[in-house]
């Protein structure tokens, strides 16, 4: 995390806080910052907003793969966005940027798929 990061995430706990949010035992999935509980009972992570609370182990397993689903499908769109990107730039098309886009294709929609199971 970077310094910009952490700064505004330590502003945003103390926005809770102040806010009389309460600071919990338990930590984000994702990002392993202390959750919030709001006064209006929902569980929030300074960084990724609402969080769902787990009652057991399977359903946090269950939870924390779906966000890292959800990572990884935001950074295989962004690899496509970097190819097509570079594509524009040069204004030409080789086969192996090609190959690259169908394999991030694949396996985006392997990853939709997954998140539906
Ligand atoms: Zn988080």
């Amino acid at each position: 995390m970077s310094e910009g990061n952490r700064k505004e995430v330590i502003k945003k706990m103390s926005d809770l806080l102040r806010s009389g949010a309460i600071m919990l035992d338990q930590s984000c999935p994702l990002c392993r910052t202390p959750l919030f509980k709001l006064k209006s009972g929902e569980v929030v992570c300074p960084i990724h907003g609402t969080v769902k609370v787990v009652k057991s182990e399977s359903e946090a397993v269950s939870v924390t793969t779906s966000a890292v689903l959800d990572e990884l499908e935001k950074f295989i769109a962004y690899r496509i966005y970097q190819v097509l990107a570079k594509i524009k730039a040069v204004d030409e098309v080789n086969i192996e940027d090609i190959e690259v886009l169908n394999k991030l294709l694949d396996s985006l929609e392997r990853t939709r798929r997954i998140k539906k199971l």
